[in-house]
């Protein structure tokens, strides 16, 4: 700290510290989608996300409505790729059958 902060009165406004533990997210705004990726350091990752249960009846008015078009449709039910889910819940309050729910 003297290297760097010669000056005591300046070294007086630095607090060192360290994180023992924390986690986050990170969205990259720049890609289409929109990347999220989640992280965390001596801690479980945060958990969470929308899923399709059975019943599922392939009408797609999800991914219709979803900004990210993150829904792989090619399978039933549909599965949300969850890297690019923003967590809106557009697709949950339009789903005529409600079978998404969030975990
Ligand atoms: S809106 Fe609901 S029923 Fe329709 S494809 Fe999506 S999850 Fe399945
Ligand atoms: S929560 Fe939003 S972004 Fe995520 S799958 Fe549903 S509509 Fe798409």
């Amino acid at each position: 700290m003297k290297k760097i902060y010669p000056n005591v009165q300046a070294r007086d406004v630095l607090e060192v510290f360290c994180f023992e533990q924390f986690s986050g997210e990170y969205f990259d705004r720049i890609q289409k989608p929109i990347l999220r990726i989640s992280f965390s350091y001596n801690q479980s990752l945060p958990k969470g996300g929308y899923h399709m249960l059975e019943g599922c009846i392939g009408c797609h008015k999800c991914y219709e409505v979803c900004p990210q078009k993150c829904i792989d449709i090619n399978q039933k039910p549909v599965k949300t790729i969850h890297e690019y889910c923003l967590h809106c819940a557009k697709c949950k309050e339009i789903c005529p059958k409600q079978v998404i729910v969030k975990i």
